[in-house]
């Protein structure tokens, strides 16, 4: 007996999948970091999406790897220009909580084409980051789903 799930159960696996199941850790910049200095974090991180955080460690803005790279183009003063400048900024921001759903997740990323979310808990000042929803968590739960079931 493999200890594995029924084909047929793959459907309740799916519905039952939250997010705070498969969330990596956020990595954050604080607002008036330079572009340069969120580069080099990008790289030490090895991540492709920071998000931004204001004076009292709140959500305020989200950078993606092309929002870098076209502020670097033809600009030499990457280490004077504070993110806060170029980031996309809230409440322009899809951000979502740990009890939600995987899927309904996934169809925000596809719908809004973006590589990632910030996972959030809201406090009554401000939303604190608490993890990070990437393509690569969506991946990962795919092939769980797999790994799980008798497939
Ligand atoms: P890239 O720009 O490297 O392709 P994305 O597709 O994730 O990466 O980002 C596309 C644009 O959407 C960027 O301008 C980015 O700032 C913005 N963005 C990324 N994630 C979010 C999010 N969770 N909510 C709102 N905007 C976002």
């Amino acid at each position: 007996y493999s200890g594995k799930k029924p084909a047929q159960s793959v459907t309740d696996g799916m519905i039952g999948m939250k997010v705070g199941d498969f969330q990596s850790i956020p990595v954050v910049v604080n607002e008036n970091v330079t572009v340069y200095d969120a580069i080099c974090q990008m790289f030490l991180d090895d991540v492709g999406t920071l998000f931004v955080v204001d004076q009292s460690s709140f959500l305020s803005g989200v950078l993606s790897r092309k929002d870098l790279l076209r502020t670097s183009l033809g600009n030499s003063e990457l280490d004077k220009i504070p993110v806060h400048v170029i980031m996309t900024r809230m409440p322009n921001i899809t951000y979502c909580k740990k009890q939600d759903s995987l899927i309904q997740v996934a169809k925000r990323m596809i719908d809004q084409q973006i590589d990632s979310l910030p996972v959030i808990s809201a406090k009554e000042e401000g939303l604190e980051v608490v993890g990070r929803i990437t393509k690569t968590n969506i991946t990962r739960a795919f092939l769980s789903l797999a790994e799980d079931h008798e497939l």
